[in-house]
């Protein structure tokens, strides 16, 4: 039997959590599919879970003179209404799923479930963000790429909760964001691509085509110094590791970014 626990305030959520093993849920819309075993879902969802979703403590949009600080309970519809946000971090949310699934998903549930094809990761990569995360003995912050350390696997211990994600205010010049799918929202992405041009250069993730996030400093720093458009192509082309599966191919997605990075560096000349 499946014991169900209502935390009246963060601080007795954390308590449980470190007391017991328990699921956090917040809009469930991952779980529900992991626990119907909908599509085929392969992570089954079993064991006693705490709900989340209520809890005022991470639902927060603040700025401070240099990042925005986004509670993990803020849903996607919150972030995607909130015009304190940039337009092309609200452009990528306003592309995910549909407008009933976006009041109930949340940020953080789309971070922590750390799916290949989670659309907000791509976003916080690029944008160097920060994960909070909070337990009964205290909090830990960790970048984002070592947070999301595989498909579905993050550096989370079972007794912590994400609390915010730390997104850094960036000069954004010109930005580029294309999420490719069957339908342009209510799909999962086959390629969720994103260049940004800030102070200091270009900044490129590309999400949906290896277990995680694809970024390289490397070869950002060889675009920036007007490196050779093939070997610029060519070094993305051997980081993109993925295999085919029900969404696309491992040659669509290929073409996709080739297509997308060629337009980006055009642009930029
Ligand atoms: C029809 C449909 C369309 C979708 N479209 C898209 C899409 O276009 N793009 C996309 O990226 N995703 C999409 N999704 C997936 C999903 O909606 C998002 O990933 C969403 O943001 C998950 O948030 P949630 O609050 O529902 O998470 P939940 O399902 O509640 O939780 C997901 C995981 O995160 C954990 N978790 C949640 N919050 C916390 C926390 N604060 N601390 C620790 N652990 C936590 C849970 O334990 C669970 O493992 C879609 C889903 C559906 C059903």
């Amino acid at each position: 039997m499946v014991e169900h626990y209502r935390p009246k305030n963060l601080t007795e959520a954390l308590e449980w959590m470190a007391e017991r093993k328990l699921i956090p849920v917040a809009g469930g819309t991952d779980l529900m599919i992991r626990a119907r075993n909908w599509q085929g879902a392969s992570r089954a969802m079993k064991g006693d879970v705490v709900y989340i979703q209520h809890l005022e403590e991470l639902k927060f949009i603040t700025e401070t003179e240099t990042d925005y600080h986004i509670g993990a309970g803020v849903t996607q519809a919150q972030f995607y209404d909130c015009k304190l946000l940039p337009d092309y971090a609200r452009e990528v949310v306003g592309q995910m799923a549909t407008p009933a699934i976006r009041n109930a998903a949340t940020i953080g549930g789309n971070i922590v479930n750390a799916a290949s094809v989670a659309d907000l990761l791509p976003l916080l990569y690029a944008a160097d963000a920060q994960i909070v995360l909070k337990s009964r003995d205290g909090q830990r912050v960790l970048p984002i790429q070592s947070f999301e350390i595989g498909k579905y696997m993050t550096a989370r211990r079972e007794d912590e909760l994400m609390f915010e994600v730390i997104l850094p205010k960036l000069k954004i010049k010109k930005y580029l964001y294309k999420k490719m799918g069957q339908r342009r929202s209510s799909i999962l992405s086959k390629v969720s691509f994103l260049a940004i041009e800030v102070e200091g250069g270009t900044r490129i993730a590309i999400g949906a085509v290896n277990d995680t996030v694809v970024r390289s400093k490397e070869l950002e720093k060889r675009i920036n110094e007007g490196g050779g458009v093939k070997s610029v192509l060519d070094g993305y082309k051997a980081l993109l590791n993925g295999s085919d599966d029900k969404r696309s191919t491992k040659r669509y997605r290929e073409r996709v970014v080739i297509n997308l990075l060629m337009k980006w560096m055009e642009e930029k000349r």
